[in-house]
């Protein structure tokens, strides 16, 4: 055999597919491990793609992406608060391609890069392929915020990024104001970049507090973002990021080698998708949000606040189980998934995602309660 980049070698096949790919073997299950809107992409927007096809618009891009495109995507921006230029904004396959041009774009090997978690696995992925280092901050004693003192901690000469997800993955809570203060305190005047994943802030209805915004941090900080979420539109993979001039014109050219530009013809969509509303897709999570705390609640289980995003992670340590061991026992048993906390960095916990219809999510939560009882019963 011959050897491959070393760093590969540090990789895991994603703990959420797994979980997923063994309830689709074991069969008949309620699934509430994915993590993927599951409405239909709105229809102007997919009469937009077919639009621009006939069209012919089926030609290579500017590797930055369409200039319609970078201006929109520009003017989005700019009205959620920061005043941004097209040329600060590279259009990128999916928030995952944002996250790893941007990663990989300033990452040196063994320089740190500060992980809150619980996390999205890829930010782990992507620093370890880079050769540098993740440095995990557990927020779960800091009920899944940040403090002064927890980051100063966790700062040292070789750290080079630190990384927010609020809304979060998978737990759906918001960073407080607060904990924004502390991040800001502990990076402003620093060569320490701030990476926003804002990928679930499209669907969220409460407001969330975005240190991106913050113009005091606007030549540290990197915004990935993404069509997926917040229009239903996973599958169509794209995305962007956004960033001071003289970081972006460096990306660029990352994206450039790897990807080259994302198709003319989802750009055109895309333009399209900005200008709708995701309101009815964010009051569907919300009233979901609702009924399955309600139902959580009932059965007992304790759970960081969800505000945001379409995920809820229950505290369920108290069974005397690993979290791996009570999500396969959960699926062979109980005929429902989710995903382990162990998958992002939090064990003792499960991630729910109520991406599904009313019905089989009460009846994935039957299950789950179902479940709960046959353990207490054997536990007794
Ligand atoms: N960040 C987070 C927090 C996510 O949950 C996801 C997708 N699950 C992504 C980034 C990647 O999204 P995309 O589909 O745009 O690549």
């Amino acid at each position: 055999m011959i050897s491959l980049n070393h760093n590969i070698y540090n990789l895991r096949r994603s703990g959420i597919r797994r979980y997923t790919n063994l309830a689709r073997a074991v069969g008949g299950c309620v699934m509430l491990t994915i993590g993927e809107p599951d409405f239909d992409t709105p229809a102007p927007i997919k009469a937009a793609a077919g639009a621009a096809l006939s069209q012919n618009r089926t030609h290579y891009a500017p590797n930055q992406g369409t200039a319609e495109l970078c201006r929109e995507i520009a003017a989005f921006e700019s009205r959620r608060g920061l005043p941004t230029k097209a040329e600060e904004v590279l259009v990128t396959a999916g928030a995952t391609e944002a996250l790893f041009t941007a990663l990989l774009g300033i990452l040196n090997p063994g320089e740190e890069v500060i992980i809150p978690t619980p996390a999205f696995p890829l930010y782990e992925s992507i620093v370890l392929m880079a050769g540098a280092k993740p440095v995990f901050l557990d927020t779960k004693p800091l009920v899944f915020q940040l403090t002064e003192e927890a980051l100063a901690a966790a700062i040292t000469p070789k750290t080079k990024a630190i990384v927010l997800n609020s809304p979060n993955n998978p737990t759906g809570a918001i960073l407080s104001e607060k904990s924004l203060s502390a991040v800001k305190k502990a990076i402003l005047g620093k060569d320490i970049f701030l990476i926003c994943d804002n990928v679930y802030q499209g669907l969220s209805r409460e407001s969330c507090p975005d240190l991106s915004l913050d113009g005091d941090l606007r030549e540290q900080t990197l915004v990935c973002q993404s069509f997926s979420k917040p229009y239903a539109m996973t599958g169509w993979r794209v995305g962007y990021l956004r960033g001071p001039e003289y970081v972006m014109e460096k990306l660029l050219l990352l994206h450039a080698a790897q990807v080259a530009a994302i198709p003319t013809f989802l750009q055109d969509a895309c333009v399209e998708a900005l200008g709708v509303a995701t309101t009815e897709m964010a009051d569907t999570y919300a009233r979901r949000r609702e009924f399955v705390c309600r139902r959580l609640t009932e059965m007992g289980l304790s759970y960081p606040q969800p505000k945001g995003a379409f995920y809820i992670f229950p505290d369920i340590s108290r069974f005397g189980l690993s979290d791996e061991d009570f999500c396969t026992q959960m699926i062979q048993s109980a005929r429902v998934a989710a995903v382990p906390g162990s998958c992002f960095g939090c064990p003792g916990h499960i991630r729910i995602s109520y991406c599904c219809s009313d019905e089989l999510l009460a009846e994935g939560l039957n299950r789950v309660e179902a479940f709960l009882k046959s353990l207490e019963a054997s536990v007794c």
